[in-house]
């Protein structure tokens, strides 16, 4: 990755910067349009760190533009390395924050009522078998994440099926939901391009996860999108992470269900062997030494299968007195 260019073309005046992130994925996807005579819009901003705000001032640099050019961000989900600096990019260059209506009322609120928000986050995983002394520091480590986002003070609803325009060409507003509820896509029929953000990845699966405040069945949602991404069949999208494009979408949103049904499999049979909790069944399904955020997505991409499979009536789940936990089984 050291060797990218900093921007890489897509298509016309749209450019994609590869911007860092503490990460396992290293770096986040940022796009910066700067058509003839148009508006000046980026997509997606990263989470505020010195070396992303470098970045990105070096990105508008190289396009010939400073922070008050930036007339649009628009942001395709809320997770911090999409959405982290949309407060500061909103008071630096006045710019207008859109998102899809679906995160506005969801994921962007998350972050404005992030306190009130915290110990029913704590509670649900509490509930989910999650041990107190991994509580404790998954309290800690959210803080922490917390603060390197600034949410924006104000952000305008972008609706599915309405368009919005980019390089000087109509791009569709797609709701592709699973990764987060109201995560947004932006689809160039004529040119056969996605801005994808994490809806799909390559090398990595996104992560699908059920959080206290995320709506019920973020897999089945997901797989829909996964049905939706290979009926549209673009010829290339621009990714979030390991970008920043990616070809072959059709045959990775294939893989993506297969792996996904290939867990629920193992779920099934799992919980059907004893009653256990989603976070036993989540050291059976990912028994990898992982520090706390890694045990945190691992127990809520659990969640999201063994929900999934509830809520399809293919497993049940009992709450436990003695024990203070959901207890999943057959
Ligand atoms: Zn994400
Ligand atoms: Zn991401």
């Amino acid at each position: 990755m050291t060797d990218a260019p900093l921007l890489t073309p897509v298509l016309g005046s749209l450019h994609a910067l590869q911007v860092p992130i503490p990460y396992p994925m290293k770096y986040v996807t940022v796009l910066l349009d700067r058509p003839a005579g148009g508006p000046v819009t980026m997509i997606d901003c990263a989470l505020d760190t010195p070396e992303a705000r470098a970045a990105l001032e070096a990105g508008l640099a190289a396009l010939g533009l400073h922070w008050p050019d930036v007339d649009r961000l628009i942001i395709t989900h809320h997770h911090p390395d999409h959405y982290g600096l949309a407060g500061v990019v909103e008071e630096r260059s006045g710019a207008q924050v859109q998102m899809l209506d679906v995160e506005i009322g969801r994921g962007e609120r998350y972050w404005h009522l992030w306190e009130e928000w915290l110990p029913g986050h704590l509670k649900h995983m509490r509930d989910h078998g999650l041990p107190p002394e991994s509580l404790e520091s998954m309290g800690a480590d959210n803080r922490r994440g917390r603060e390197r986002v600034h949410p924006a003070s104000r952000v305008q609803p972008l609706r599915e099926g309405q368009h919005v325009e980019l390089s000087g060409q109509p791009w569709e507003v797609l709701w592709l939901p699973g990764h987060a509820d109201g995560h947004l896509g932006l689809w160039n029929e004529a040119e056969g391009t996605l801005i994808a953000g994490d809806a799909i990845l390559p090398r990595i699966s996104p992560n699908v996860g059920l959080y206290a405040y995320t709506r019920p069945d973020p897999l089945g949602d997901y797989l829909q999108t996964l049905g939706k991404l290979e009926a549209l069949n673009p010829a290339r999208a621009v990714v979030g992470h390991h970008g920043p494009v990616m070809t072959g979408v059709q045959a990775r949103a294939r893989e993506l269900r297969d792996h996904h049904h290939e867990r629920l499999d193992f779920m099934k049979a799992e919980a059907a062997r004893e009653p256990r909790s989603a976070y036993e069944l989540s050291l059976a399904m990912f028994p990898r030494d992982l520090n706390i955020s890694g045990r945190r997505f691992a127990l809520a991409e659990t969640l999201a299968h063994v929900e999934h499979l509830r809520l399809l009536g293919q497993l049940y789940r009992t709450w436990n007195e003695a024990r203070e936990v959901w207890l999943y089984h057959a």
